[in-house]
């Protein structure tokens, strides 16, 4: 593991940095950084459950690769960021943790930068009888060779397909090669999980959910998001999650006028037309009315 983190290339930016003596592009040096831990109830149903007292087992990693100017999670996101340190050790026994307060599963979410460790932890946290199903929740930045270390680990992808045009991906998260990068390590994702699967409550135990975050001004982008998955992978054997929860308030004031586009909410219009061009491909799954739209959603962290 060392070895790995001596020379990152963990994630699409593969930086080459040595971890154990400054921090990459995501702002992750070798330490497990964790924001926080919690029974989220505000997951997809077939994540969060939909009773009172219990949720998915979330755990908020620290630092991200992707950086995306709009992020609703940019107190915990960001390179400046600061979360609890946690040894391998340490992991594991959160996740017990989570599993002991009645967690319908171990919700790992912006996971990419600590893979290696991510993977020792729930080995060690399945042989104390972790039992729950694994969701690895991604910001769709993934390389397929990395996902490949993730079988036998990972059980769910709850994964972001954010962008199809290589431009937007440039100007909202500086990464050009977002489009490809995503359609590759979904394909990945397919061959590690295959067609999801459903215990007697409805629960997901095995497969994977794409979630796309509506931006406006982008609807064109989106329905070619909506095809590019189609093309990726079967369209009846995933779920997908259409997010109309955007919100302008945590873009940065400056520049005003490069994020002009996308300094408001999103239309019904741009809505309907996204939901409506997701109902023409085929897919089933789950949409957020626009009324989310707002920082409820999103944890204090
Ligand atoms: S995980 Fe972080 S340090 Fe490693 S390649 Fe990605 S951005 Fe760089």
């Amino acid at each position: 593991m060392k070895q790995v983190l001596q020379n990152c290339t963990i994630c699409p930016r593969k930086c080459g940095i040595d971890r154990t003596k400054s921090a990459g592009y995501c702002g992750a040096s070798d330490k497990i950084e964790v924001s926080k831990v919690m029974l989220h109830h505000w997951e997809e149903p077939c994540i969060s459950g939909t009773g009172k007292n219990r949720g998915s087992g979330a755990v908020f990693f620290t630092h991200c690769p992707l950086g995306c100017v709009y992020c609703q999670n940019r107190d915990i996101s960001r390179r400046s960021c600061a979360g609890t340190v946690y040894t391998v050790c340490g992991l594991a026994e959160v996740f017990l943790g989570l599993q002991r307060d009645g967690a319908f599963n171990i919700n790992l979410v912006s996971p990419t930068q600590y893979t290696p460790q991510i993977i020792e932890a729930v080995r060690i946290a399945k042989s104390e009888g972790l039992t729950l199903p694994v969701v690895w929740n991604t910001g769709g930045y993934e390389l397929p060779e990395t996902v490949e270390l993730l079988r036998g680990t990972v059980d769910v992808f709850l994964t972001d397909f954010k962008y199809a045009s290589p431009e937007t991906a440039k100007l909202y998260s500086a990464a050009e090669d977002y489009p490809a990068t995503a359609a590759q390590s979904l394909a990945k994702m397919y061959e590690l999980t295959g067609a999801c699967e459903f215990d007697d409550a409805g629960m997901m135990t095995r497969g994977i959910i794409v979630r796309h975050l509506i931006l406006p001004g982008h609807r064109a982008d989106s329905a070619a998001v909506l095809r590019k998955i189609a093309e990726t992978v079967p369209v009846e054997n995933i779920r997908l999650s259409l997010m109309a929860q955007y919100t302008p308030e945590f873009l940065p004031e400056d520049p005003v006028e490069k994020y002009k586009k996308i300094r408001r909410r999103i239309t019904s219009f741009e809505y309907s037309a996204v939901l409506d061009e997701s109902e023409r491909l085929g897919f089933e799954g789950y949409s957020q009315e626009r009324t989310s739209a707002t920082k409820k959603y999103t944890p204090d962290f």
